[in-house]
C-alpha cells in the first residue's frame, strides 16, 4: 500500500480567484519526483485569497480536494496580514537573512502567526493517521512540528527550511526565538540547504535551550529525537532540458541573438528582494561602466528581470523605488545615442523566454547578499548547453557550495565584482566550458525530484522514540510479585539522583521529599525486601540526606557502605591506590583557569572537572581536549576517563557500582535482584548476570537495561505498585 504523505506549505500550488489556477512552482515539480505507486500525496496550504463566506469555503474545499488533491486552510485578511506579511516576512525573514536592521516586530503579529500555525496543524490532524509522513515547509510554519508532535506523536514529521539559518548572534535578536526553535524540535527530521545552516541551528539550540546535540541529531528533554540533514534543493531539470529541445525555444533564442548582435549580454534574474543585492550590483555595474568609452558601452547590455515581490511590505516598496531611481541615473549617465546600458523589466517573463535569456547571456550575474540556495544560478548553468556563458555567483548563496566552479564573488566588494565581470567577459571558451560541464552534470543529476525523494526516504526511516522503549514493564512487576509471593528475598539496588529523586540544578537541593521518605520506609519494612541506595555521592552527602541508618547506603559508586542499622561506614577501597590523582591535579587546574565558569571537584575516588557553567560550545570543546590529554597521560593507570553530562571525570577503574553490587550478592542469595539507574555510571549495574535479574533505565537515553521508565515519578509509582504494596509502613517519615 502507498505511504501517505501530507505536504504543508504556506501557499497551495493553486490560486483561488474567479477561477482556480494551477501554479507550477519548484515544490510542485519536486513532489512529482515521488512515485504515485509508493506515495499518496495530499497538499495542505492557504489558497491565496481571503475567503470568509462559509458556503464559498465549503465549495472551494470540495473542488480543491476532489480535483487537485489539496486541502485549503482559510485565513482572514487580517490573519494573512499578521501571519504572512507581518510576522513571517517583516520579522522572521530579515533575521533569517542576517538583516536585523530590517526586522520589525508587533506582538499582534505573533498571535496571528500562532493561530495560523495552529489552523494548519488542525487541518493536518483532521486527516492524519499514525504512520503518515508529514512534511512541513519553511519559515511561515515553524511552530507546526511541535504542535503536531504533541497531539500525535506517532506521526513522522519532517520540516525543511528553504532559507538560511543564521548564526545564534543574529537569531537571538528575535523576541520569539525560543518558541520558534522549540516549534521546530517537534520534527523527526529537520532539513537545511547547507551544513553551515545546520551548524548554526545546532549552536542556537544549545545556547537557547541548553540541548547538546550530535552532528545530525538532537534529543529533547522528553527523549524525542530530531534528526537533521543537509538536502540542497535542485531545479526542475527535466523541464529546462526539454524546453531547450523545442522549436519555440530555438526561435526565441535566435531572436534574442539577433536583437543583441554585436553586444555582450549580462543577465540578472530575481525577485525584487533586499536579500538579492540589487543595489550593490548596481554599484558594481557603475564602476564597471565608468572607465568605458561610448563604443565599449554600446557593446554591453545588462538585462535585469525583477519579479515583483511582497509589495505590501514597506521595505520592498522602498527597494523598488530606490532601484528604479538608481537605474534611471545610471542609464542617464552612461547611455549613448544608440543604447542605454540597463534594460530593467519589473515583471515576470514566460518560461521559454527565460530559458532563451539564460541560454544566450554571456554572463549570469547572481550576486545576492545572502540566499538560502538560489535556483536562478542552477537554472543558468542548466541552460548552458551550447553557449558556455560565465556564472558570476555570490559566495553568500547556498548554491555556491555546489557550484564551486562558478566565478565566486563577495557582493559587498563592488570594485572586485566590477573587475570579475571584466575578467569573465574575457574568459576563453575552453576555460568556460571546462568550468560549466561538471556543474551542468551535477545540476541535471541532483534535481528537485531527487531532493524530495531523498528527504522523504530519510523521513520514513527517521527514528521513532517509541522504538527505543524496552520490554513491557509489567513483566518486571510480575517477576517481583512472584518472588514476593513465595517469600523469597529480593534485593533492590537503587540509584538516587535522577532515579528515585528528580535532578536539581544544585545537588544539595535534591534532598528526599516526604513522599520519597515514605516510599523508602515502605520498602524497608517489607518482609524479604532489602533496599540499598547506590549513589555516586560522597558519604557525607548521603548522611545529610539519610542521617538515620534505616536504609543501607553505598557511596561514591561503591567506595564505602553504611549497612542497615549501623552508623559507621565500611571503607571498601582500602587497597586501592589513588596516586594517579597527584599526576593530574595540576592539569585540571590549568583547565579550570583557562575555561571561565569551570571548576574542579575532588572526591575520594575521583577527580572531576565540571563545565556546566561555561560557554557551552567552548566548554564541550575543552572537555574533548581534556579527555584526550588525560587519556595519554594516564594510559597505564588503573583509571577510567569518563565524559558525562557537563563533566570530565577520572575515576579508579577498580571501583564501580557493579563491583559493589557483586560483592553484596556474594554475601547473600536473593531470588530476585532489581537495579535501577538513570545515567552512564549506572550502565555497569545493568550488565550483572544473575537469575531473575531486573534492570530498569529511568529516562529516554539509550541503555542496556531491559526495562525503561520515563522519570523518577514513574519509577516511584512502579515501586509503590509492586514491592511496597506488601505491608503498610510502621511510621511515615523515618528514613
Ligand atoms: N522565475 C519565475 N519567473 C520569472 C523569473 C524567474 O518564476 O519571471 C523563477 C526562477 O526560474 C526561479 C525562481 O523564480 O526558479 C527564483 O528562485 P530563487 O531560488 O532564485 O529565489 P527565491 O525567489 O526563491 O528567493
Amino acid at each position: 500500500m502507498a505511504t501517505r504523505v501530507i505536504n504543508i506549505s504556506n501557499r497551495l500550488p493553486v490560486t483561488v480567484g474567479e477561477k482556480i489556477t494551477k501554479s507550477s512552482g519548484g515544490l510542485v515539480a519536486a513532489l512529482e519526483g515521488l512515485s504515485a505507486d509508493e506515495y499518496e500525496l495530499t497538499w495542505i496550504g492557504w489558497p491565496g485569497a481571503a475567503i470568509e463566506d462559509p458556503a464559498r469555503q465549503q465549495e472551494v474545499e470540495c473542488v480543491l480536494s476532489e480535483e487537485h488533491g489539496c486541502l485549503p486552510v482559510f485565513l482572514s485578511e487580517e490573519e494573512v496580514a499578521g501571519h504572512y506579511e507581518g510576522f513571517s516576512n517583516s520579522s522572521v525573514w530579515p533575521l533569517l537573512h542576517y538583516m536585523p536592521n530590517f526586522m520589525r516586530y508587533d506582538p499582534a503579529w505573533w498571535d496571528h502567526y500562532h493561530t495560523a500555525n495552529q489552523r494548519f496543524a488542525d487541518k493536518v490532524l483532521e486527516m492524519a493517521q499514525p504512520g503518515d509522513l508529514v512534511w512541513v515547509h519553511d519559515y511561515q510554519l515553524m511552530l507546526m512540528p511541535q504542535m503536531l508532535h504533541e497531539r500525535m506523536p506517532e506521526l513522522k514529521i519532517g520540516f525543511f527550511l528553504h532559507t538560511p539559518f543564521p548564526s545564534f548572534e543574529t537569531f537571538r535578536c528575535h523576541p520569539k526565538r525560543r518558541e520558534l526553535v522549540t516549534g521546530l524540535l517537534g520534527a523527526n527530521l529537520i532539513g537545511f540547504h547547507t551544513f553551515g545552516y545546520m551548524r548554526h541551528f545546532r549552536s542556537t539550540v544549545l545556547r537557547l535551550l541548553g540541548l547538546e546535540s550530535e552532528i545530525t541529531r538532537i534529543r529533547s528533554d522528553d527523549g524525542h529525537v530530531s534528526a537533521m540533514g543537509v538536502f540542497p534543493i535542485g531545479i526542475n531539470s527535466r523541464k529546462f532540458d526539454e524546453t531547450l529541445d523545442t522549436p519555440e525555444f530555438a526561435q526565441r533564442r535566435d531572436e534574442f541573438v539577433q536583437a543583441n548582435a554585436g553586444k555582450r549580454v549580462v543577465l540578472s534574474v530575481e525577485r525584487m528582494d533586499y536579500t538579492k543585492g540589487i543595489l550593490h550590483r548596481l554599484d558594481a555595474i557603475e564602476q564597471f561602466l565608468a572607465p568605458l568609452t561610448p563604443d565599449e558601452r554600446d557593446a554591453i547590455k545588462f538585462i535585469f528581470v525583477s519579479v515583483p515581490s511582497r509589495e505590501e511590505v514597506e521595505e520592498y516598496k522602498d527597494l523598488r523605488e530606490e532601484t528604479e531611481s538608481r537605474i534611471g541615473r545610471i542609464n542617464g549617465t552612461y547611455a549613448t545615442l544608440n543604447s542605454s546600458p540597463i534594460r530593467f523589466i519589473h515583471g515576470s517573463v514566460e518560461f521559454t523566454d527565460l530559458c532563451a535569456l539564460y541560454a544566450t547571456a554571456d554572463v549570469g550575474m547572481v550576486t545576492p547578499l545572502i540566499d538560502g540556495m538560489n535556483l536562478v544560478a542552477k537554472e543558468y548553468i542548466a541552460c548552458q548547453r551550447e553557449h558556455d556563458g560565465v556564472l558570476i555567483l555570490s559566495e553568500f548563496a547556498g548554491a555556491a557550495e555546489e557550484l564551486a566552479n562558478a566565478t565566486l564573488v563577495n557582493p559587498y566588494d563592488a570594485r572586485a565584482v566590477a573587475e570579475t565581470l571584466r575578467e569573465a567577459l574575457a574568459m576563453p571558451a575552453e576555460e568556460r566550458r571546462a568550468c560549466n560541464e561538471p556543474m551542468r552534470e551535477r545540476v541535471l543529476k541532483f534535481d528537485a525530484q531527487h531532493w524530495a525523494r531523498t528527504f522523504i526516504q530519510q523521513l520514513a526511516t527517521a527514528e521513532s522514540p517509541l522504538a527505543t522503549v524496552a520490554e513491557d514493564i509489567n513483566i518486571a512487576a510480575g517477576q517481583l510479585r512472584q518472588a514476593l509471593e513465595i517469600g523469597a528475598p529480593i534485593a533492590l539496588f537503587l540509584d538516587y539522583d535522577g532515579t528515585l529523586r528528580e535532578i536539581e540544578r544544585e545537588p544539595r537541593a535534591a534532598a528526599p521529599t516526604p513522599e520519597i521518605r515514605e516510599l523508602l520506609e515502605q520498602l524497608r519494612v517489607c518482609e524479604n525486601v532489602e533496599p540499598f541506595i547506590v549513589s555516586g555521592r560522597s558519604h557525607q552527602d548521603l548522611e545529610l540526606f539519610f542521617p538515620e541508618p534505616l536504609i543501607a547506603c553505598v557511596s561514591e559508586h561503591g567506595a564505602a557502605i553504611r549497612r542497615h542499622g549501623e552508623r559507621d561506614w565500611e571503607q571498601w577501597d582500602r587497597d586501592i591506590s589513588y596516586a594517579w590523582k597527584d599526576e593530574i591535579r595540576e592539569l585540571l587546574r590549568v583547565y579550570e583557569q583557562a575555561t571561565p565558569g569551570s571548576f574542579v571537584e575532588e572526591k575520594r575516588t575521583s577527580l572531576v572537572w565540571h563545565h556546566r557553567k561555561t560557554d557551552p560550545e567552548f566548554g564541550t570543546w575543552k572537555a574533548h581536549q581534556l579527555a584526550h590529554e588525560l587519556g595519554t597521560m594516564l594510559a597505564n593507570e588503573p583509571v577510567k576517563i569518563r565524559q558525562g553530562r557537563k563533566i570530565v571525570e577520572v575515576v579508579s577503574s577498580e571501583i564501580s557500582k557493579a563491583i559493589a553490587i557483586r560483592r553484596l550478592l556474594h554475601e547473600r542469595d536473593y531470588a530476585a535482584v532489581l537495579c535501577a539507574g538513570d545515567d552512564q555510571t549506572d550502565e555497569s549495574m545493568f550488565e550483572i548476570d544473575v537469575p531473575n535479574f531486573i534492570s530498569i533505565k529511568i529516562g529516554p537515553e539509550p541503555s542496556r537495561a531491559r526495562f525503561r521508565l520515563r522519570d523518577p515519578a514513574a519509577f516511584r509509582k512502579f515501586l509503590r505498585g509492586t514491592v511496597a504494596t506488601q505491608r503498610e509502613p510502621v511510621t511515615a517519615s523515618t528514613a
